[in-house]
């Protein structure tokens, strides 16, 4: 046998969150964002299943020469554009749209002589302040863009900050809207955030990413209440059954100690899988499909379930580490961070698996 941690990834799951999406976003187009290696599902077994979106993001142009490969046809855009001169052929090559976020980028693209068109996505910095330009600068490098003939189309571009918490898009729309009066261009504004909460955002495209995987992009909101399925299922199973008199400890550090006799699975999964180390004692976890807990520490390829209240499980015994039955994010929550990180945290070594 070999060792059975596996990713099942469910692609009739990711065309339906996709068609739920669409319900959402009406006539507004789709962009799927992809980036890394599809928030770790695997660009080659997603690309098929997208084929319903209008366009994909990626963030380097690896990726975008590799979803050329595997047949897709639509738009590709470059989340961050091109980070040097030497790019901009493939653009032209792979046919791809790109992200305009610095000077520098105009300066490359005027160096380049284009004679094809490359469309662009010019990015305004309405408050986030990681990529785009300023007010007065998003108009002095909007007019140098509109000088170079052969970026066309452009399109507006913006990103949120809190589109997934409490303070929501607010703020930032009121600027972006004032920015973007009467600049007769289509605009792309919304993440999976902005796209399932806020329809004044949605504009001509859409960029969406952590909802198509299934997982809800808001803290106080489930997943499946908004009606989303998760598409990536990480799976392994119990190898060894310890037994644990009162007092014994468990793992590195020795950190967790039993406080009665107990029964402790050992599961093929570790922190080298991207299960997270940071994942404490009481994170949940199924073992053949029913809740129990992670205990002491996550070692690099192994992790302790409780198998006290689970007299039937044993070596042999399936188990979930989130997906089906285990929201990705209740397993991030605990480890202290986000479902995009797990999902993204897929090691290579973790094959993926058609569910
Ligand atoms: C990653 C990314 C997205 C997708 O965000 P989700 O929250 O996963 O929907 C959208 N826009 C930009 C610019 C991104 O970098």
């Amino acid at each position: 046998m070999s060792r059975p941690v596996f990713a099942y990834i469910d692609t009739v799951a990711l065309q339906h969150n996709l068609s739920v999406i669409r319900r959402h976003v009406g006539t507004s187009r789709i962009i799927a964002v992809v980036k890394a290696d599809g928030y770790g599902h695997g660009l080659a077994r997603i690309a098929q299943a997208l084929l319903g979106a209008d366009s994909c993001a990626v963030a380097s142009i690896d990726e975008a020469i590799q979803l050329r490969e595997l047949g897709w046809t639509k738009p590709i855009l470059l989340l961050e554009g091109v980070f040097e001169i030497e790019e901009i052929r493939y653009c032209i090559q792979y046919d791809l749209s790109i992200v305009i976020h610095h000077y520098e980028q105009i300066n490359m693209l005027r160096a380049a002589k284009l004679t094809q068109t490359i469309p662009v996505f010019i990015k305004f910095n309405s408050g986030m302040n990681r990529l785009g330009f300023k007010q007065d600068a998003f108009r002095t490098a909007l007019a140098q863009i509109q000088s170079i003939a052969m970026l066309s189309p452009i399109t507006l571009m913006s990103h949120f900050a809190t589109a997934d918490d409490d303070n929501g898009i607010s703020t930032q729309m009121n600027i972006i809207q004032q920015q973007f009066a009467r600049l007769p261009y289509p605009t792309s504004l919304a993440n999976s955030a902005a796209a399932l909460r806020y329809p004044a955002s949605h504009g001509e495209w859409i960029r969406a990413g952590i909802a198509l995987y299934g997982a809800s992009p808001f803290a106080d909101t489930r997943a499946d209440t908004l009606d989303l399925r998760p598409v990536m299922t990480l799976h392994s199973r119990i190898i060894a059954v310890q037994t644990l008199m009162t007092g014994e400890a468990l793992g590195y550090g020795l950190i967790w100690v039993a406080e009665r006799n107990s029964r402790i699975g050992i599961v093929a999964c570790g922190y080298a899988d991207g299960y997270p180390r940071h994942a404490s004692t009481g994170t949940p976890i199924l073992v053949n499909g029913q809740r129990t807990q992670v205990l002491g520490r996550v070692s690099m390829d192994m992790l302790f379930v409780d198998l006290t209240q689970l007299p039937d499980a044993g070596v042999g015994s399936q188990v979930i580490l989130w997906g089906q039955g285990l929201p990705v994010e209740e397993v991030a929550q605990a480890a202290g961070t986000i479902s995009y990180e797990l999902l993204c945290a897929r090691a290579k070594r973790v094959t993926e698996r058609e569910l």
